[in-house]
């Protein structure tokens, strides 16, 4: 019997399962499908990796670069690819190194061609002042501080970072840099001061990392897959996952889920948990994949990003240029049509191809990967909802949460959060070892 049992095969169960076998502890960790690696993967067309999930990570990646580090992987740093807003018919360049996220680069936004009006308004932006409201919404927020034209511009991108619309987002939870910079003698003048901030990924793609936890795991942890967890209830100082076949007990739990599916383990023992986590919003996301033969070689890889008015199903397109002369064109689908089905899903983007380059394109193969609630929103009220939640886990001792929701955006900040939550999970462990005289 294992004296923690972890919940969740993705990338944040892995990290989290492997940081407790290293300090020695006996843990199982459990994923409900044959596969780990959650919302993580990757795969291989023509010796490109493709990535299903992450590609990249940037805020704070301390933890995660020396977590790569030690299973012997080295991130790279990530080769810069040109990102290029569409809107108004017009195709707008971002500047190299720009985060609107965290406010690095926007000082250089003034190199684009906006109008008199914008430009006056970014070069006196250091004079607006800071929000009355304190949850302001994200578009609010850049329209407030740099002006309508320049909110167009950034929208798409910004919203494609976020997985969702960004007027459901609060400046505050979905980018806790920006309310800062605005203290700090506004954006534009802020951003200057901040320190380049650099993009890394796995060179063989995210994958890598999946396996590289999965492979030590196996060594050293009891790898269920194909075990899907129905129910995590405590008795009498213990903790017990229910599996369609048994149930397995320990003293402590993670439950490394996101919120939806963690309300849902919930349900038969702590309805307060289940209506808590199911507080958290979340958005769909998919991806479709076209190989196609284009009119004229292409010259490098783009990411596009249309503005909603252009009137795209899709928000964002990829062209990366094959070794073979054929090009791998994705679609990024969020929200409602995400959910759609998959061949409806590859006829949209289709028809956003075709209407992007002008010309009727004949997919020669196409493939739909859909990710239903995905995406966490750090919408209004979210610092409300995790202490509620950190609240009840009060009255919970051995059971421990973690996740994208609870960390905010990005899976660096995500595997720090575990990395924390592991910390205090050993701590509780220690706690509570019989005391040897
Ligand atoms: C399409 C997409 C792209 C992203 N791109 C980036 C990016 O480029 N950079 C970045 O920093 N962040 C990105 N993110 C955000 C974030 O890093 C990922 O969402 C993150 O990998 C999620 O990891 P996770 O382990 O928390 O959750 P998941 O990957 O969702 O893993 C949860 C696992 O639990 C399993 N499970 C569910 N229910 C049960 C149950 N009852 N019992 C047992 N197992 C169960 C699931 O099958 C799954 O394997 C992206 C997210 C998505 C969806």
């Amino acid at each position: 019997m294992s004296r923690v049992i972890v919940v969740g095969g993705g990338l944040s169960g892995l990290a989290a399962a492997y940081w407790v076998a290293e300090a020695g502890l006996e843990v199982s960790l459990l994923e409900a499908t044959p596969r780990l690696g959650g919302h993580n993967q990757t795969v291989r067309l023509e010796g490109q990796a493709l990535e299903l999930g992450d590609e990249h990570f940037d805020e704070d990646p301390s933890t995660l670069l020396g977590l790569c580090r030690h299973l012997g992987l080295e991130p790279q740093p990530r080769p810069h690819r040109p990102q290029v807003v569409r809107w108004r018919g017009r195709d707008w360049v971002l500047p190299p190194g720009l985060n609107p996220a965290t406010g690095h680069g926007l000082h250089r936004l003034s190199t684009l061609p906006f109008s008199r009006r914008t430009r006056w308004r970014l070069a006196t932006e250091r004079w607006v002042p800071p929000a009355a409201r304190k949850d302001e919404p994200l578009d609010a927020f850049f329209c407030r501080r740099l002006g309508p034209e320049v909110w167009e511009v950034l929208a798409p991108y910004v919203e494609a970072m976020l997985g969702g619309p960004a007027g459901e987002a609060s400046t505050p939870e979905a980018c806790p840099a920006l309310p800062q910079l605005e203290l700090r003698g506004g954006l534009v003048a802020g951003s200057r001061g901040l320190r380049a901030q650099g993009q890394w990924h796995l060179a063989g793609g995210m994958g890598g990392l999946v396996q590289a936890l999965a492979t030590r795991l196996q060594q050293k942890a009891r790898l269920l897959a194909g075990q899907e967890a129905l129910a995590v209830t405590h008795r009498a100082g213990r903790w017990a996952v229910h599996l369609p076949g048994g149930r397995l007990e320990a003293e402590a739990v993670v439950v490394a889920l996101p919120a939806p599916q963690a309300a849902r383990v919930f349900r038969p023992s702590s309805p307060q948990l289940t209506t808590w986590l199911n507080q958290f919003p979340y958005q769909h996301s998919a991806k479709a994949f076209l190989l196609y033969r284009p009119a004229q070689p292409m010259e490098g890889p783009v990411d596009y990003y249309w503005a909603k008015a252009e009137g795209y199903a899709g928000t964002a397109l990829r062209q990366t240029p094959l070794d073979s002369g054929l090009v791998l064109a994705r679609v990024q689908f969020a929200g409602e049509v995400a959910r759609t089905a998959d061949t409806e899903l590859s006829r949209l983007a289709q028809q956003d191809l075709s209407r992007f380059l002008q010309a009727p394109t004949h997919p020669l193969a196409a493939w739909v990967f859909r990710q239903p609630f995905s995406r966490p929103q750090f919408a209004p009220g979210h610092t409300r909802r995790v202490a509620a939640l950190e609240q009840a886990l009060v009255h919970a001792p051995g059971l421990f949460l973690t996740g994208g929701y609870l960390a905010g955006p990005g899976l660096a900040r995500q595997i720090a959060h575990c990395h924390q939550v592991t910390r205090r999970l050993l701590n509780f462990m220690a706690l509570s070892e019989p005391q040897s005289d």
